[in-house]
């Protein structure tokens, strides 16, 4: 297994340019929510298929690295020729792909197009913040267009099928892949959903810059015990429904074309052979008519869970709902559909239909992408070298990164940075291009991304001087230290001792007017297989901080990280602190464009900082209790749902983030304190920019259903805007509240509204106080 992985990632870490050019003309198509307008072509070429050809459709086997040339003498090429490959996953380049791509097209018997996969999940080339800061910018438009611009660059390079959305909520900081979602919110996180669909698929995936999505990983792989990755996830069905489902149904909804199986159980059978979660759940309630593809190995995988042999778990896959086997067609795995399901089908163990069923959806998803009319049509000769990595791009990607950032605390106005005086920037963090893009970044070129340092000397303009020392390594432990700067992503450990790094940094500080700290994760630390049992930054870098603190001098934490950390001790002692994730290629100049106060910040946190780690799981949305702690301002009550060794509130709530500027809210109104059924109230609320800056603001609305069937959260989303406000100016912002917004899953698991009294509160995080009530009526 772990040699299978390092192909995978030694390969992705290679980029290759090279195009071709051919035809696209194409025919528009359908939207995939409309039914199976191909069906009849579909059913005419099964009706020629050989049974390996079928399970040949079902087959996603990794190439490797298939370099142009080679492609027709490899291992891959000649089970191209056979018929014995549905997809390939990770090669990219025009060139490439429309080499092999023609194998499949000139060489095999019918002739079927095969499908292009790839992680682009954060941007392709050029890259956005991981999809944690990404929500932090509570932008709608702003998301659906780098999913647009992704699709753009992939599509350019040949890839037709992406690995995303990733929409698995999660409310376990110590799992390493919150930093690939969208954080705790069912709400927002089916709001991003929806828009990463559609960003990705356009209305039109016969065009050649649109492609097929992927919503991952279904379901609620984000909630393993113990925050440890592929763990076992036990959770009662009114909790998925109302807590972590939404959002894979809002991809369903926007029409998403594929749906990735997840690693983890559920209901102690796992994704990858839950009939119920596939089937029942996804394509009879749902409606979902794309296809399923299992996760890496995630087939194989249900041996080690304990579900029987090769054989069983590749016909519980099938019969459960399973289209397409990702990685399984490898010496190394021992348990694949092209292993198995023949002998299966002679022995009866799987029907012909159960087999078609499949087949008939990969070859319908291929009909949809318009790679029967044109199966080179994402193989134009000019496009990546006029679409990817563009200046236009770049420029989009440093925009989009300013608005992810999210500003902690700013005591005394420390922010904005003035452009004039002496800078220290000091910290491991500082100057590694190849960290800026954080995890998942497989098509980034990672050492062209643009350092906090270059970012800095460049935005701040000449009357700045810019003093650098690296102020420390990543960890004391040299073991951890590797283990969190692989795949490319190194910081080169520095020969000198600690002291020495210390009393550079020392000396960069006594000369400097302002530090600013680069500090925290390295982009390894957090992502897949990057849990954690500690939140806290590295102890040697805190011990960097302290001793910067113990200067005197004004310090700014820039604090990189994939995960909500847990700076209790930070956030005493330091006056400013700006969490700027991994902000993606351009990350260093937006960093800066923030620092100086080019832009104002607008980010908002879209999961829970905890004070500790014993406090996760952490979430806003929590359930009242029968014994809740009162608002007592942290105090200690005995026999009250508490703590006592901590207080009950988090660091920073869902929904946090401060501006250069202030917001003040106020008159919050609701059109009637009466909804019925078939009606909306407007909720208004006035919102000040009473401070003096222009800025951004996130106005949030919550709801809380006061008596319910079952018991109800304390808090729920149920609307956002975000607005320019120019300084001394006051906006109106309107939100409508329907039946639709209050209703929820009932213990029958009943998707209702009940009657009775609602609270609903605006502000500017999910502390929201200004409150007003209303009653839904029969
Ligand atoms: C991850 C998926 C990813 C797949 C293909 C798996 O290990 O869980 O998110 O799409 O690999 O790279």
């Amino acid at each position: 297994m772990s040699k299978l992985f390092n192909i995978k990632y030694a390969f992705l870490s290679i980029t290759v340019l090279l195009i071709v050019a051919c035809n696209s003309n194409q025919k528009k198509s359908d939207t995939l929510s409309s039914d199976n307008p191909f069906e009849e072509k579909v059913d005419s070429i099964l009706s020629l298929m050989t049974v390996d050809e079928k399970i040949g459709q079902l087959n996603l086997p990794v190439s490797g690295d298939i370099t142009t040339g080679q492609a027709q003498s490899s291992d891959i090429a000649k089970k191209i020729e056979e018929g014995l490959v549905g997809g390939l996953f990770n090669i990219k380049s025009a060139e490439k792909i429309k080499e092999v791509q023609k194998i499949a097209i000139e060489k095999s018997r019918l002739k079927i197009p095969l499908l292009f996969g790839m992680d682009v999940i954060h941007g392709y080339q050029t890259t956005f913040p991981i999809p944690l800061g990404l929500s932090s910018s509570w932008d709608m438009n702003l998301i659906k267009q780098t999913a647009q611009m992704a699709a753009k660059e992939a599509t350019a390079d040949g890839i037709n099928w992406t690995f995303s959305p990733m929409v698995d909520i999660s409310r376990d900081p110590r799992w390493g892949r919150v930093s690939e979602g969208s954080g705790e919110d069912p709400f927002l996180g089916s709001e991003i959903a929806k828009a990463m669909v559609e960003g990705y698929q356009g209305d039109d995936l016969t065009k050649n810059n649109t492609m097929l999505a992927c919503v991952k990983h279904f379901a609620l792989y984000g909630a393993p015990e113990a925050g440890r990755d592929y763990n076992t996830v036990d959770m009662s069905r009114i909790r998925m429904y109302n807590e972590y489902l939404p959002p894979y149904k809002a991809a369903v909804d926007a029409g998403v074309g594929s749906v990735m199986a997840s690693f983890n159980e559920i209901d102690g059978i796992p994704a990858t052979g839950n009939k119920w979660l596939l089937t029942d759940l996804l394509r009879d309630d749902w409606g979902f008519n794309g296809f399923v593809v299992t996760d890496y190995t995630g087939l194989y995988e249900m041996i080690p869970h304990g579900m029987g042999d090769k054989y069983q778990v590749a016909e519980l896959a099938l019969k459960a709902g399973v289209d397409m086997d990702m990685a399984g067609d490898s010496p190394a795995i021992p348990a694949a559909f092209v292993k198995t399901l023949k002998q299966s089908l002679e022995e009866g163990k799987i029907s012909m239909s159960d087999l078609d069923t499949a087949v008939k959806r990969m070859l319908t998803a291929k009909y949809r992408l318009g790679l029967f009319d044109d199966p080179y049509k994402y193989c134009d000769l000019n496009r990546s070298k006029t679409e990817v990595f563009t200046p236009e791009n770049r420029t989009f990607a440093r925009k989009v990164a300013t608005e992810s950032m999210v500003l902690l605390k700013n005591e005394n106005n420390l922010l904005p940075l003035k452009k004039s005086g002496t800078i220290g920037v000091i910290g491991p963090l500082a100057n590694t291009a190849v960290n800026m893009a954080g995890t998942w970044s497989v098509a980034t070129k990672q050492n062209l991304s643009i350092p906090l340092l270059e970012g800095l000397k460049t935005v701040a303009g000449k009357d700045v001087k810019v003093l650098y020392a690296k102020g420390s390594n990543v960890d004391y432990d040299l073991e951890y230290e590797k283990r969190v700067t692989m795949f490319g992503k190194d910081i080169p450990r520095d020969g000198r001792t600690d002291k020495q790094l210390l009393d550079e940094a020392l000396s960069v500080a006594s000369k400097s007017d302002v530090i600013v700290a680069a500090i925290g994760e390295t982009a390894e630390m957090s992502g897949e297989c990057s849990s954690v049992t500690n939140l806290q930054i590295p102890q040697l870098q805190k011990d960097l901080l302290n001793a910067l603190l113990k200067t005197g001098k004004p310090v700014v934490l820039v604090l990189f990280t994939g995960r909500p950390l847990a700076i209790t001790e930070e956030n005493e002692k330091v006056p400013a602190i700006l969490n700027v994730w991994f902000s993606g290629s351009e990350a260093g100049l937006a960093i800066s464009d923030v620092l100086f106060g080019d832009v104002n910040p607008s980010g908002k946190l879209t999961a829970t900082f905890p004070r500790n780690v014993g406090q996760v799981p952490i979430y806003y949305n929590h359930k009242n209790t029968g014994r809740p702690l009162g608002n007592n301002d942290g105090k200690f009550e005995k026999f009250k749902s508490n703590y006592i060794d901590v207080r009950n509130e988090p660091l920073y709530p869902f929904g946090y983030g401060l501006s250069y500027t202030d917001f003040t809210y106020n008159n919050l109104k609701l059109s009637s304190n009466q909804l019925n059924p078939n009606s909306s109230i407007e909720v208004s609320v006035d919102v000040t920019n009473s401070g003096n800056y222009d800025g951004k603001e996130v106005v949030q609305l919550y709801i809380r259903d006061l008596v319910g069937s079952v018991t109800r959260p304390v808090k729920e989303l149920k609307g956002f805007q975000k607005i320019d406000i120019k300084n001394g100016e006051t906006k109106t912002v309107t939100f409508q509240l329907s039946v639709e917004d209050l209703k929820f899953y009932n213990s029958n698991l009943d998707f209702v509204a009940e009657p009775g009294e609602f609270e609903v509160f605006v502000g500017t995080n999910s502390n929201a106080t200004l409150k007003d009530t209303f009653e839904l009526v029969k």
